[in-house]
């Protein structure tokens, strides 16, 4: 297994009624990407969906797939695709629940969101994740 130094939070940054279906072949035909933008995806049911193994590298963050687990929830922009932390109960709970899981398995990687990264600009994930998993 690679060193995992972070586990990093996301939103697709789409329609919260966006299937992982339409994400996958977003990443493949419009942006020419070989492997998936994340490692787990949660739907608005609270769904997840893993998309490639822990062991192989996705593409999150700029700069630290090779030391980063991606997690993400479909949603994150409201109507006018503004930045909006629009996760439905279900998502917050998996997420929770999902990120638990993989600090036990990396117990030194820090949880953070896609902004909390140096130079992005983004709202990504569009709630403040440090915060909000401090405990875990
Ligand atoms: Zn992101």
């Amino acid at each position: 297994m690679r060193k995992i130094n972070y586990i990093a939070v996301h939103c697709t940054a789409t329609a919260q009624s966006a299937t992982v279906e339409s994400i996958k072949r977003y990443w493949k035909e419009q942006l020419g990407w070989k492997s998936p933008g994340y490692h787990y995806i949660i739907d608005s049911k609270g769904e997840i969906t893993q998309l490639l193994d822990c062991a192989e590298v996705s593409n999150g963050v700029r700069g630290h797939n090779s030391e980063t687990i991606n997690v993400c929830y479909i949603g994150g922009v409201d109507g006018e695709n503004k930045p909006i932390d629009n996760r439905t109960r279900q998502q917050c709970g998996k997420l929770r629940f999902l990120i638990r899981k993989l600090k036990e398995l990396h117990s030194n990687a820090i949880i953070q969101g896609h902004r909390d990264f140096p130079n992005v600009a983004k709202a990504c994930p569009c709630f403040d994740a440090k915060e909000e998993y401090k405990d875990l």
